[in-house]
């Protein structure tokens, strides 16, 4: 059972909302139009352990966009479906150290040693879906994520459009994988369907429930419903520490020792396996794309709670 109180889980929260909700440093992303609209001052953090229990503090109900979260929970059912080797044999999984729309990092490698998580990666991997046509697809990856979360979500179709209409620069990266061989199909249908999966709409308690349910191995704390084996859900997690903030995940898993996935929607998860899942929301973000506030909340959460697995006083 987890080592801190209810009470103590509840401070920790409340006291990183209060520590950084006046924190207006970084910007909303903007080259997909629609998140520039966001109103920049929305701040929430939720956490769930695997017992299933739920905090949270701030602006927990507000719906966003999952971006680059989807990736992870799109990988789990690639890994699902058809292995780890099958994405290392394609995509590799160390980090390119690169922007995460790097068109550079495909040509230094050949379309390999992408990782799931940086757009050329995660577009190959949602290509790597199994489905007859675009609609089972759909399905598949939309049904995971709805396990992972415990609840049925849905597409934000406003952000989906904006995306669509701006996203000629994922277009050429899917088109360069399909050259590179390792996208096999279709390389317009992935990036198409990557786009969906980056819009679909969550709030902080919604990223804190598909977080802990990779902290507890695969089951959802609260439905207990089995989504993902616990060695799948290791490998999901070790990719997350390796590449989950782009080319700042050394500088984030030196300050939390956690595995952690960010999105340009604002939106970060971190995981404490075993223990909890953390979801955070502010739209304002750094150079690398990664919400300000969103990681300084839970750096506080992680060292209050004494998570990082490196710390051992
Ligand atoms: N949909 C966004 C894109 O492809 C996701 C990027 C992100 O969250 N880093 O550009």
């Amino acid at each position: 059972t987890e080592k801190f109180s209810p009470q103590q889980i509840q401070a920790a929260l409340n006291e990183a909302y209060a520590k950084f909700k006046d924190d207006r440093t970084g910007a909303n992303a903007t080259y997909i139009p629609i998140l520039g609209k966001m109103p920049s001052e929305l701040f929430g953090i939720s956490l769930v352990t695997v017992d299933g229990h739920v905090y949270t503090a701030g602006d927990v109900d507000q719906k966003f966009s999952m971006q680059s979260i989807s990736k992870v929970f799109t990988l789990a059912q690639v890994i699902k479906e058809s292995g780890l080797k099958a994405v290392e044999d394609n995509i590799g999984v160390d980090a390119t150290g690169d922007v995460f729309n790097s068109i550079e990092a495909i040509e230094t490698h050949k379309g390999k040693e992408m990782n799931p998580f940086v757009n050329p990666g995660a577009i190959a991997t949602t290509s790597m879906v199994q489905g007859k046509n675009r609609e089972e697809i759909w399905s598949k990856i939309i049904g995971i994520y709805n396990d992972f979360a415990g609840t049925k979500l849905t597409v934000l179709d406003e952000v989906y459009k904006s995306e669509a209409a701006t996203n000629q620069r994922n277009q050429a990266i899917g088109k360069l994988m399909f050259a590179y061989g390792r996208i096999k199909e279709d390389p317009d249908r992935a990036t198409d369907i990557y786009t969906e999966q980056c819009s679909v709409g969550v709030d902080a308690k919604n990223l804190a429930a598909m977080a802990a349910t990779l902290a507890n191995g695969g089951t959802n704390p609260v439905t207990h419903k089995a989504v993902i084996t616990a060695e799948q859900a290791e490998n999901v997690m070790a990719v997350m520490a390796t590449a989950g903030l782009y080319d700042d995940s050394g500088k984030w898993l030196v300050k939390t020792g956690l595995p952690a996935k960010s999105g340009v929607g604002g939106g970060v998860i971190a995981i404490s396996p075993g223990r909890f899942g953390i979801g955070a929301f502010s739209p304002r973000l750094d150079e690398a794309g990664n919400s300000v506030r969103a990681q300084l909340a839970i750096e506080y959460v992680t060292n209050a709670l004494h998570a990082n697995p490196y710390d051992v006083t």
